[in-house]
């Protein structure tokens, strides 16, 4: 909502000045050519843009962009049409940007744009080239569509292996490595070493194989969200991988494809979190090869709720600390097989409104914004029935004091849903239910102030927000 305001209140401002402008131009005294820069790199707008995100991008400013451009109306600009970028001296052609994926850095893009690896650093200002992260819109000059750019190939070194034994075990031209090294100020090569080196093999990244891809989604991970990383092998290996402090669990999508899905704890601070990836040995006891490249988590943004004041017991006691130990040992438990298919249905008919959504910051008792909602509220009278939005299979039910009564179904791949508060349960344990299956009826027992049904998603261990679940399919 700041953003909107702040695009408000330049808009305003530019039309006083092309008001202005005008004027001047009645008594011809500047033609609009006269702001015209006619050289440095130009960027091609592309749909969608904005000249504030073009200037946000290449860190200059709106007004600069309008003035340099000759744009009167920084409203209106169109694709397709060349936009001169300033504070590029001594650059010239069509500058891109290039959103970086897992795997990729200056020396992998440097490869494969042509364009030497200092110059990508300072048309970036990158103080860290070790340090980017994924998703990241690095400024790239982009190659002409006629000249077709190298194809990579990373080659892992071996042990004991030197200069020589490796050029010759991977048949490339020794003398490619050698200056290779050269440049990296360095006479030799040491084991798990990536040497990247032109081949016919497509890679778009820096990895090794038999790492072919790995795609992460979303680039950046909102608080609160699920986080899918999607490895493709060449051959099937072991890999071993983390977000932050938590290990990842991998599952079979297809052939020699694993995917991985993480739920983001809602409460976790934004900034940059590392995702390192390993290719495990036989015996899974050493690392081939490792990879680490941080992620950003955002802001979810989500409401502060007024303090609420409840019985201190029920925030803080033995009971509830015990009442959690059970739900969480339920929902860290790991199905090695998927039960699901698509989006998630709504677990009851009111899909409209809710009088409680996920994430929202609480306050218990002043005690601070400790804690937040985990799941989302449906409404519903006692006896609303409850559908399961998904097939899985029941893995716990019975009565606890917060909570009330609850039904756990688990999806297979890590994935749970609860029902809290229920009038009635009508699964067991053990019971496989299909989409759309009642399950149970809503009601308001345990500690609420009156009926509503307390849906939750957990994912890896992690409650997400059900929203995402029911607009967008995994993987
Ligand atoms: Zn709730």
């Amino acid at each position: 909502m700041g953003g909107m305001r702040v695009r408000g209140w330049r808009s305003t401002m530019w039309m006083k000045r092309a008001i202005l402008l005008i004027c001047l131009l009645c008594i011809g005294i500047f033609p609009v050519t006269s702001f015209a820069q006619t050289s440095g790199p130009v960027y091609i707008v592309q749909p969608g843009d904005t000249l504030y995100l073009i200037a946000q991008r290449f860190g200059t400013s709106v007004e600069e962009l309008a003035s340099i451009n000759g744009i009167m109306d920084p409203s209106v600009i169109v694709p397709g049409s060349e936009l001169v970028i300033p504070g590029f001296e001594g650059v010239s052609g069509v500058l891109d940007f290039h959103e970086l994926e897992f795997g990729e850095s200056i020396s992998s893009l440097s490869l494969q744009l042509g364009v030497p690896p200092d110059s990508l650093i300072k048309l970036n200002r990158i103080l860290h080239p070790g340090r980017l992260y994924i998703g990241q819109a690095v400024i790239v000059t982009s190659v002409s569509d006629e000249v077709s750019s190298p194809t990579l190939k990373v080659l892992l070194v071996e042990e004991g292996e030197n200069k020589l034994t490796f050029a010759a075990r991977n048949s490339v031209n020794p003398w490619d490595v050698n200056s290779l090294m050269d440049r990296l100020n360095r006479a030799w090569i040491v084991r798990n070493e990536r040497i990247v080196v032109s081949g016919e093999e497509t890679l778009l990244h820096g990895l090794p194989l038999p790492i072919k891809s790995v795609d992460v989604e979303p680039e950046r991970v909102i608080q609160g969200q699920t986080l899918e990383v999607i490895i493709t092998l060449q051959e099937s290996v072991d890999i071993s991988a983390r977000m932050g402090d938590r290990q990842l669990a991998f599952h079979t999508l297809y052939e020699n494809q694993l995917v991985s899905l993480q739920g983001v704890f809602a409460l976790v601070h934004p900034g940059m979190y590392d995702l390192v990836i390993e290719v495990l040995d036989a015996q899974r006891e050493e690392s081939k090869f490792s990879h680490t490249q941080p992620i950003r988590v955002v802001d979810g943004e989500y409401y502060y709720d007024p303090v609420l004041y409840v019985p201190d017991e029920t925030v803080d006691s033995e009971m509830i600390k015990l009442e959690d130990e059970v739900i969480y040992s339920i929902v860290n438990q790991i199905t090695d097989e998927r039960y699901w298919q698509g989006i998630f249905q709504f677990p009851t008919s009111y899909t409209d409104s809710f009088p409680s959504y996920f994430g929202s910051r609480r306050n218990y008792n002043n005690q601070g914004y400790n804690w937040y909602h985990t799941g989302l509220d449906l409404y519903g009278g006692v006896g609303t029935p409850i559908f399961a939005p998904a097939s899985g299979r029941v893995v716990y039910t019975g009565f606890l004091d917060a909570r009330g009564n609850v039904t756990y179904i688990d999806h297979g791949w890590g994935v749970f849903t609860g029902y809290l508060h229920q009038s009635a349960i009508e699964v067991t344990i053990g019971d496989w239910v299909k989409t759309g299956q009642q399950i149970g009826l809503v009601g308001a027992t345990g500690r609420v102030t009156g009926p509503h049904l307390h849906w939750e998603i957990w994912v890896g261990g992690i409650p997400v927000d059900p929203l995402e679940w029911t607009s967008e399919e995994f993987p």
